[in-house]
């Protein structure tokens, strides 16, 4: 069998670089993953949608997107709905240095054209009257962020891939990739051996295995982290609430159940996606203290994914010096779902050798081999 390109992943990474590329009028294009549709990161996220980052970069992919999420039914010919929810972002600051740092996010996010802005205490209790504002500062608020249904969203990107011609092939998991010379010869996975000059990483978890194969070092890492779903009650709650220093988000989405979680300062390095009692615990002390109304809910479900860490907690998006033809989508640090649409636009730019939509050279993998100072995003829970 022979491929134009091959992608490692059917996440919605894998979905949206797969369409973007065939979009393009690319042919001969195979995903494989070792799963189903979703079964990484991505059917195990919260999918929420937020532009209020603290680096450019974050804050352009996710201003992309959204534009893109915003047509996307229409745009991807959908005949489902991606259940696309624009009641904003609350993110409470807890302390005044955090205050000070988003008075600075927000500065950035304006001259970039997202509509957010610093509240007060009593304005975000306008937005979200059961917050508990006696644990607060301040706020910023943007009321474009919002919230998407993963699998919905991966599905239109699925389906659009699909009609264009894209071969997807599931339960085939990606055991070698043969390179000779720096050229990619093949890739072999559980049943299939696919001649190919190109290879897209878009493996999630386990993208620096992926990178291994290919003997390209890739320094990301997997970590676990939980989240929670409530039974369903009448809407009380529009925008998500999040916090750093609490550590916390949560968000009731359309058909009323609750979503948060939290991250464990300890978690260890690896592809676990188990959920603890230590998380019910401690997400639920954390979410009385901030929300006390929501901790009356009764929990329906808990879980756990995986967030692929980046050293500078922003993605890996491009080509790799040491290896034509093998390009990277990977490292998301815990956003990938919401930067989705601008990976697929920018990855597919990159491949074709076209212009890109915004400049992407602070997101190549050689920004870490060359040890340059990168910009840290702080703004991560
Ligand atoms: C609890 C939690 C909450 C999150 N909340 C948000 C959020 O609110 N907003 C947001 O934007 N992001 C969120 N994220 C992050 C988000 O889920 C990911 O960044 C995103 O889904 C990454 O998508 P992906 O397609 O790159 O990877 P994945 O969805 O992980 O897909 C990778 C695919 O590669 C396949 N694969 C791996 N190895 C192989 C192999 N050897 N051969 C073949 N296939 C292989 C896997 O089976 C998988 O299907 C959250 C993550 C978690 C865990």
């Amino acid at each position: 069998m022979k491929a134009n390109y091959v992608i490692v992943g059917a996440g919605i990474s894998g979905c949206s670089i797969a369409y973007n590329l065939a979009v393009k009028g690319i042919k001969d294009i195979v995903v494989l993953d070792k799963s189903y549709l979703t079964s990484g990161s991505t059917g195990r996220c919260g999918a929420g949608i937020r532009q209020q980052w603290g680096t450019k970069m974050n804050c352009l992919l996710a201003k992309g997107s959204i534009e893109f999420f915003e047509e996307a039914k229409e745009t991807l010919g959908y005949d489902g709905d991606i259940e696309f929810k624009q009641e904003g972002y609350l993110i409470i600051s807890a302390n005044e240095e955090e205050d000070e740092q988003f008075e600075k996010n927000v500065f950035l996010q304006q001259s970039l054209g997202i509509p957010s802005r610093k509240i007060t205490k009593d304005e975000a209790k306008k937005i979200v009257p059961h917050l508990n504002t006696d644990v607060i500062v301040g706020a910023t608020f943007c009321p474009t962020d919002g919230h998407l249904n993963p699998f919905k969203m991966t599905d239109a990107y699925f389906q659009a891939a699909q009609r264009l011609g894209v071969k997807f092939y599931f339960n085939e998991e990606v055991k070698d990739i043969v390179v000779k010379n720096r050229k990619i010869k093949k890739v072999i996975s559980t049943n299939l051996e696919i001649k190919t000059r190109n290879v897209i990483n878009a493996a999630g978890g386990y993208a620096k295995e992926i990178g291994d194969m290919a003997g390209v070092d890739i320094p990301v890492y997997a970590e676990n982290h939980e989240i929670l779903v409530t039974e369903p009650v009448e809407k009380i709650q529009g925008p998500m609430v999040m916090s750093f220093a609490k550590n916390l988000y949560c968000q009731q989405v359309p058909h009323g159940s609750f979503i948060m979680g939290r991250s464990n300062p300890d978690v260890l390095h690896n592809h676990s996606n188990e959920s603890t009692w230590q998380f019910l615990d401690e997400m639920s002390k954390t979410v009385c203290e901030i929300l006390p109304v929501v901790g009356n809910l009764r929990v329906v479900r808990q879980w756990g994914g995986s967030y692929t860490m980046s050293p500078d907690r922003q993605p890996i998006i491009g080509g790799t010096e040491d290896l034509k033809g093998f390009y990277l989508a990977c490292g998301f640090s815990g956003h990938g779902f919401m930067f989705a649409p601008m990976t697929g636009i920018l990855l597919s730019q990159i491949i074709l050798k076209q212009k890109t939509m915004i400049d992407i050279s602070d997101l190549q993998l050689n920004r870490f081999k060359n040890k340059q100072v990168f910009t840290y995003e702080k703004s991560v829970v």
